[in-house]
């Protein structure tokens, strides 16, 4: 904030404000000057916040967090006005905000930030976060290896995900990172292929892209196989998925540009003449949400930090046909990328 030459800052998407507070609560805004910092809740985590929360004073409120919050920072010395960050404020908090506000202050006290200040903090992993994400994606490769032993043709999709998602909590998860995906068959060929009562096929793709929560952080890994003998069209496919993957991992390092890892992926389908059906961008963030900066696709200017943790996972999909993505995740070390999904990648047939 002094850098940025801020005096207050409203911060009110709850992952910014579990990073720089540690309250883990689905209900707080954060108020932050030079001198202070103030969490906003509700009665329901008076307990909690009080066990979570070290770097800020507490405050329980019985109406909104976030207006309790901009009304404390315009009471505050020298405090002539606030940022927020626009990305997660809407227009009807803002409009709730400004009412709150003395007349005097309402056109003149708000100030959206140009651009993001949390995020590029949450971007780069310290030690301890990093520790906290090799456990999750770990975590996520020992579910793959399970599953490998459990599917088998004729299951159901929904059964592939409920056992992943059991097992995870017995694992010590708090969750999954996102709607499990469990796309078999023709159906592979959807990127997003949430698991259905379709049954495992005797001969096809099956495409599982998952991950755990583990304190607050995701993990993400995708993994393609195959029931039954694979063509020779769809062995050549796979291959080409692999070194494109593997390319984008190579391509990992400190100081490389995020289009220049997309490139490295997708030039190598390109060759292979599958660029049109690689339809998204090479990989993301993972941190405390299972999306979040830096995007690693074409066009993207930002550089890697050591630090950041990525996924590398191009895909291939062809409607009606059938699809194939790999998915790891790399943390961004000085001198190149550290795999922390270490599951086997070769085709496996099942
Ligand atoms: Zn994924
Ligand atoms: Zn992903």
């Amino acid at each position: 904030m002094t850098q940025a030459g801020l005096p207050a800052l409203v911060v009110t998407h709850l992952p910014d404000v579990r990073y720089l507070s540690g309250f883990t609560g689905s209900s707080a805004a954060l108020a932050i000057t030079r001198r202070a910092a103030r969490l906003f809740t509700d009665g329901r985590y008076t307990a909690q916040a009080a066990e979570e929360v070290k770097s800020a004073k507490t405050q329980i409120v019985s109406s909104s967090p976030s207006v309790n919050a901009v009304q404390w920072l315009a009471a505050q010395p020298g405090v002539r006005f606030t940022s927020f960050d626009p990305a997660w404020t809407s227009v009807a908090e803002l409009g709730r905000w400004r009412a709150a506000l003395p007349t005097h202050l309402r056109r003149t006290f708000l100030s959206a930030l140009a651009a993001p200040l949390v995020e590029p903090l949450r971007m780069v992993k310290d030690e301890d976060e990093l520790a906290i994400m090799i456990e999750a994606a770990l975590v996520g490769c020992s579910l793959f290896e399970h599953i490998l032993t459990v599917m088998h043709p004729g299951m159901e999709e929904i059964e592939i995900a409920a056992e992943l998602e059991h097992r995870a909590r017995l694992m010590g998860a708090e969750g999954m990172s996102f709607d499990t995906i469990v796309a078999s068959g023709p159906r592979s060929a959807l990127p997003h292929g949430h698991a259905t009562r379709a049954r495992l096929p005797v001969r096809g793709f099956l495409t599982l892209d998952f991950g755990v929560i583990l304190n607050g952080y995701c993990s993400d890994m995708t993994r393609t196989v195959h029931f039954g003998a694979p063509k020779a069209i769809e062995r050549n496919a796979y291959q080409s998925v692999l070194e494109a993957q593997e390319a984008g991992v190579a391509a990992v390092g400190a100081g490389v540009k995020c289009a220049d890892v997309d490139e490295a992926a997708r030039s190598v389908l390109r060759k292979a003449g599958l660029a049109d059906a690689f339809s998204h961008s090479t990989g993301h963030g993972v941190g405390l949400e299972i999306h979040e900066s830096p995007r690693v696709g074409a066009g993207q200017p930002n550089r890697l930090l050591p630090g950041m943790v990525i996924t590398i996972e191009p895909g291939i999909y062809l409607p009606g046909k059938f699809g194939i993505r790999i998915e790891d995740m790399v943390a961004v070390t000085r001198n190149g990328g550290q795999v922390l999904t270490p599951a086997p990648k070769a085709l496996i047939e099942l």
